[in-house]
């Protein structure tokens, strides 16, 4: 049957139509018109393909997708389409990993690029002068680093996306370039002279010490604030966009290996592993 033949059939033999297709012509169907579009988007099969999916992974990918709000966030058409297509969204490669914080199929070579770096959402707010709230729309992974003994998660934020939000608050690549630009400047300067008094500080607490003056060692305070000498150095700002070691995260933490999917006929198959 054509087309437009179908598009002026009665509804219940459209459904009978397109019983019989599978999600890559649903898909193609969906594209043909904003009717083809909801009609494909009706279809209850998505939910049951998707659960399908779910099912068979290994890992709890349903879980990884509720609690970074992906679910809410992404239709089941979609999250099915992404699954089942193992094609690298950037280079076409064939890229068996989905990178949650994109949703996206991504190949381990264009994994290693600037558009897939990951942040902790602390880190990414300081970076583009955001707050944290700004944020909070985008997808977010709960990460536990496996090297620690601390179970609390890190939330895990793409830098690219959490850029084009400041880019989108400040108007423009351009303006939000020259606003970290001065932000930084000044941040840098207001941090060196703090480690100038830091230093200044604790130096003429040494020479007080090493005279035997204990008591004018106790009293030295910072000539910036007038505060005692704290025991840390002060911290370096967040926006100069320096991670330290432990903040720093690997971008495979925010992929999950899928299993390959198939789809036959009108059917999503998951291939079973080797040891089954
Ligand atoms: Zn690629």
């Amino acid at each position: 049957m054509s087309l437009s033949r179908l598009n002026t059939a009665p509804i219940e033999l459209q459904f009978m139509a397109t019983k019989h297709l599978g999600p890559y012509d649903l898909l193609s169907l969906s594209h043909v018109s904003t009717y083809w579009r909801a009609f494909v988007l009706s279809d209850k099969r998505w939910a049951e393909w998707f659960s399908k999916i779910t099912n068979n992974t290994d890992d709890s990918l349903e879980t990884v997708l509720t609690n970074s709000n992906v679910l809410d966030a992404f239709s089941k058409r979609t999250l099915v389409y992404t699954c089942i297509k193992d094609k690298c969204e950037v280079c076409g490669a064939e890229a068996s990993q989905l990178f949650i914080l994109h949703m996206e199929r991504v190949c381990d070579e264009c994994l290693e690029t600037d558009e897939f770096a990951v942040l902790s959402l602390g880190t990414a707010a300081a970076k583009y002068d955001l707050r944290e709230s700004e944020l909070y729309h985008l997808i977010i992974l709960d990460w536990v680093d496996p090297r620690r003994t601390s179970k609390r998660a890190t939330r895990l934020v793409s830098d690219a996306l959490a850029k084009q939000v400041a880019i989108t608050k400040f108007g423009s690549e351009e303006a939000l370039t020259s606003h970290l630009s001065t932000k930084r400047k000044s941040a840098l300067s207001t941090y060196a002279s703090k480690a100038d008094d830091y230093r200044r500080a604790v130096s003429t607490r040494e020479e007080l010490q090493a005279k035997g003056d204990s008591q004018a060692a106790e009293n030295v305070v910072l000539a910036g604030t007038g505060r005692k000498i704290p025991k840390a150095f002060p911290s370096y700002p967040g926006i100069l966009g320096m991670q330290s070691v432990g903040k720093r995260v690997n971008r495979r933490e925010a992929c999950f290996k899928l299993r390959k999917l198939l789809v036959v006929g009108s059917e999503v198959v998951v291939e079973k592993g080797e040891d089954e």
